[in-house]
């Protein structure tokens, strides 16, 4: 088990053939086993070689967005073990866009299943020095491949009847898949669903109690008792007493806030104050995505 870059966030990476590697990943990360693994490979002929079926839509979003932050979800064959999938018949797949990682799967001759390296329910690392100060020497080694330049998981997708259902929202905006598949369903976060498991409600957590408002300034001032810090999408709040703004994006690029998304976090979570003020993102592009992650560094 090593700590490898790609251009979503920063993944603990085993062989998926090797359980002790496996387990291993669990077991340091405090993952419930419950929760899948993403597989990661370095060619559309890979996925192939461990899924049974290729729906034309899945086929369209590989071709379009591979390498990139897309996974599928498809019918996996025998060769993948059940604790990479949960005991499911599927798995989740994708081609990482990182130089780094991609040169190492092309060497490797096996996948390499890697979920976010970030203890359970922690802040995703987008950076190589946020995984080895979460796990020290639990993880022998991490792959410095630079800042991750997407900064958000994946956009999860899984297919019913060959149609397209987006599980879990992410550094591939709606808009942007729509564009190839025409509209896509968005699975309903409050539906309990076993095609979407692991999609916990709380994650991605800061210790510092964290609240995303509408209004900031309306917010900061009911509460000028607390220490708090703002996480502004553009403005720089002049004038609001409060401990530190940090800005995403003075030019309201969606793209550069969701890369820039949980560096800030880590930032605003090592500040030791009372509260972080998340201010809400329009529900466009990949502020969809962006607005998942602060309700759930939320609850
Ligand atoms: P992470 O690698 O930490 O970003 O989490 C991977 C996510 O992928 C998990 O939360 C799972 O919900 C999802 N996932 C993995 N495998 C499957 C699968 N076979 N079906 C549906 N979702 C999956
Ligand atoms: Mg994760």
């Amino acid at each position: 088990m090593v700590a490898i870059p790609t251009e979503t966030v920063y993944g603990l990476a085993g062989n998926i053939y090797n359980e002790g590697a496996i387990k291993r990943i669990f077991e340091v990360k405090k993952r419930p086993l419950f929760n899948p693994l993403i597989v990661h490979v370095h060619s559309i002929e890979q996925v192939e070689s461990i899924t049974i079926e290729f729906p034309e839509k899945a086929r369209k979003l590989a071709d379009h967005f591979w390498p990139g932050a897309i996974t599928l979800v498809l019918k996996k064959n025998e060769v993948i073990p059940d604790l990479i999938t949960a005991g499911k018949d599927t798995v989740a797949v994708r081609i990482p866009n990182h130089p780094v990682t991609l040169d190492l799967l092309r060497i490797l001759p096996f996948p390499l299943a890697a979920p976010s390296a970030n203890p359970f329910n922690r802040i995703s690392p987008t950076q190589a020095q946020h995984v080895a100060s979460y796990f020290e020497d639990d993880v022998p080694m991490v792959l410095d491949g630079g800042p991750c330049n997407r900064g958000l998981e994946s956009t999860i997708i899984g297919f019913k009847k060959d149609e397209p259902i987006v599980y879990r929202l992410g550094a591939i905006s709606l808009e942007n898949i729509e564009q190839v598949v025409g509209k896509v369903q968005v699975m309903n976060k409050k539906e309990k669903t076993p095609d979407a498991p692991g999609m916990l409600k709380k994650h991605y957590s800061p210790r510092t109690k964290t609240i995303v408002v509408d209004n900031v300034r309306q917010y900061v001032q009911q509460h000028q008792e607390l220490q708090i810090a703002v996480l502004s999408f553009s403005d720089a709040y002049k004038s609001l007493k409060v401990k530190h703004v940090e800005i995403l994006s003075k030019e309201r690029d969606f793209k550069k806030a969701a890369a820039g998304l949980y560096q800030a976090l880590h930032k605003l979570d090592d500040l030791k104050i009372d509260l972080i003020v998340a201010e809400r993102f329009p529900m466009e592009d990949l502020g969809r995505a962006i607005n998942d992650r602060l309700n759930r560094a939320s609850q």
